[in-house]
């Protein structure tokens, strides 16, 4: 091709532009094919067709959160009409099969539950002699999504990935979104209503799952008789469980576990270190070799395991949605976008955020005294937000955005509990920037701080458990410390303290708080006397 100069083009005739461009659409060709850039755009198969016929014959598979709560969302959904089942909490099993099935560099969560589906299916497949068409046609997975900015973006495409190369093409993956409320993932099909009743319901099961699991935690480290918190939780799950698929009345069905839980004897007069559990969301979450069984393990070390919510999370995404909207409300004449503000009412939506708020806490609350779970606070997400904000921009999201920090700071200065411990998945962006970076600078404001990272890879048992052994040493000379000088600042000693435990019906009712003025429960109670 011989060049032509700018000012040449308008002197060609009509014929020579033709022959120009035909010249130069052929080398354009030529270079796409010689870049192997000629190929068809790809594009994902998604498998969402579900539809109301279908319904009665087609199971959908859940998981992913604990097992209270897992248990308590399939026992709703069976009460307004879909057949549910509850696949194990993910394992080192599921691990092996996400990292055999999944793309490379992924985050220890997208290993753990996009391998803890296809090992079910497997197991289906292999182990109860389902063929892989009945599979295909009679399950589905519904599991929330999200538009990342981190992996959690991702996560469905995993699924699809995994599941086909795992020999379940076609399998039927459906995602409600977080952002944006609940959505199909598609159009298609309306077997799944994402309805505000099917999200009524969800959301209720994982509050009273949130109730149930947040008293389990407060009393097995007291409970008197080894293992009666675990089997009291059981009962309160099945009363509560049955009352769910039968559309029964679910504040009846808490009362009647209250009696249940009720039951549990604690003694609540050795001092033990109040440790919370924080991090990446499902890491923190999840109760088997994800986190290796973390929470079970400070329980043996002598800990009183402070766990977050999911109810915490529900808030978060409704204080991230107001968050926006505030701040999108100053650039309104340009926000066109897909979620943008124009032509909408922002006032109306910050009004609609605000009752959500109200509803979410009003509804945890009811349960939560129903129950027992006395003096349980939900978070002031604008006061974490302030005390991480001067750290951790409150704009960066992805992960736990700035909570881990705004929660550690709030559990120094508020004197919430004696050790820290943050999971930080493998291969996890945000929790990685914050644990290994931001947190350092706030313990070194904060030297108090018991802080420890902790990284779940699914091969680093032994290293974690013994770091965590490690500082548990800290935090319960810390405890005793701590109860030491509640006594002497009681002028009580430790014989007459136990005495008039032992003597108090008040105290030992499994139920009963002390004020909050120390951070253990036991120098708490010295205070109470
Ligand atoms: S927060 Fe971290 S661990 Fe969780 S999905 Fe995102 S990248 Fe993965």
């Amino acid at each position: 091709m011989s060049i032509i100069e700018d000012n040449e083009i308008q002197d060609l005739t009509a014929e020579e532009r033709a022959e120009l461009e035909n010249e130069m659409a052929s080398f354009a060709k030529e270079e796409k094919s010689r870049l192997g850039l000629d190929r068809e755009q790809y594009t994902e198969d998604i498998h969402t067709h579900f539809t109301a016929s279908q319904r009665a014959h087609t199971t959908l598979l859940v998981s992913g959160l604990t097992v209270a709560h897992d248990e308590l969302v399939v026992s709703s959904l069976e009460g307004i009409g879909y057949k549910a089942e509850m696949i194990d909490v993910p394992n080192n099993e599921a691990l092996q099969v996400g990292k055999e099935f999944g793309n490379r560099g992924q985050c220890s969560p997208t290993y753990f539950t996009v391998g803890n589906l296809v090992k079910h299916l497997i197991k289906r497949r292999d182990e109860q002699g389902m063929s892989t068409e009945d599979i295909i046609s009679s399950c589905l997975f519904v599991t929330a999504g999200a538009c990342g900015p981190c992996r959690f973006g991702t996560y469905v495409t995993e699924y699809r990935k995994a599941l086909r190369d795992a020999g379940f093409d076609g399998f039927r993956v459906m995602l409600f979104q977080q952002q944006g409320g609940l959505k199909q993932a598609t159009g298609e099909g309306v077997g799944l209503e994402l309805n505000a009743k099917f999200g009524f319901t969800i959301v209720r099961a994982m509050i009273v799952g949130d109730v149930l699991n947040l008293l389990g935690y407060r009393l097995r480290p007291y409970e008197v008789v080894p293992g009666a918190t675990d089997a009291a939780m059981e009962k309160s799950k099945a009363i509560i469980m049955d009352t769910f698929r039968r559309g029964g009345n679910i504040h009846l069905a808490v009362l009647k576990s209250r009696k249940v839980m009720g039951s549990v004897k604690i003694d609540r007069s050795q001092p033990k270190p109040i440790v919370s559990v924080i991090g990446e969301f499902w890491a923190m979450t999840t109760e088997g070799e994800g986190n290796y069984n973390l929470q079970r393990f400070l329980e043996q070390e002598g800990a009183e395991v402070h766990i977050q919510s999911v109810t915490n999370w529900i808030l978060f995404m409704i204080w991230e949605n107001k968050y926006d909207t505030e701040y999108r409300m100053e650039l309104r004449e340009h926000d066109d976008a897909k979620k943008g503000l124009e032509g909408t009412d922002p006032t109306k939506k910050l009004w609609g955020l605000a009752i959500g708020d109200k509803a979410i806490r009003a509804v945890f609350h009811s349960y939560a005294k129903l129950l027992g779970l006395n003096d349980h606070h939900l978070p002031n997400l604008d006061e974490i937000a302030s005390l991480a904000g001067k750290h951790y921009d409150n704009h960066v999201r992805g992960g736990e955005a700035h909570m881990e920090v705004g929660k550690l700071i709030h559990f120094v200065e508020d004197k919430v509990n004696h050790m820290t411990v943050s999971v930080k998945p493998f291969g996890c962006m945000p929790s990685s920037g914050v644990s290994d970076g931001v947190q350092s600078l706030i313990t070194a404001k904060w030297p108090e701080a018991i802080f420890l990272p902790i990284e779940t890879t699914g091969d680093g048992e032994v290293n974690v458990h013994s770091r965590v052994q490690m500082m548990m040493f800290k935090a319960r000379q810390r405890a005793v410390e701590e109860f030491k000088q509640a006594l002497a600042e009681a002028g009580m000693d430790e014989e007459t303290f136990k005495k008039r435990m032992k003597g108090s019906r008040r105290r030992s009712n499994p139920f009963w708080r002390p004020k909050h003025h120390y951070i253990g429960v036991a120098a708490n109670m010295v205070h109470s006397m």
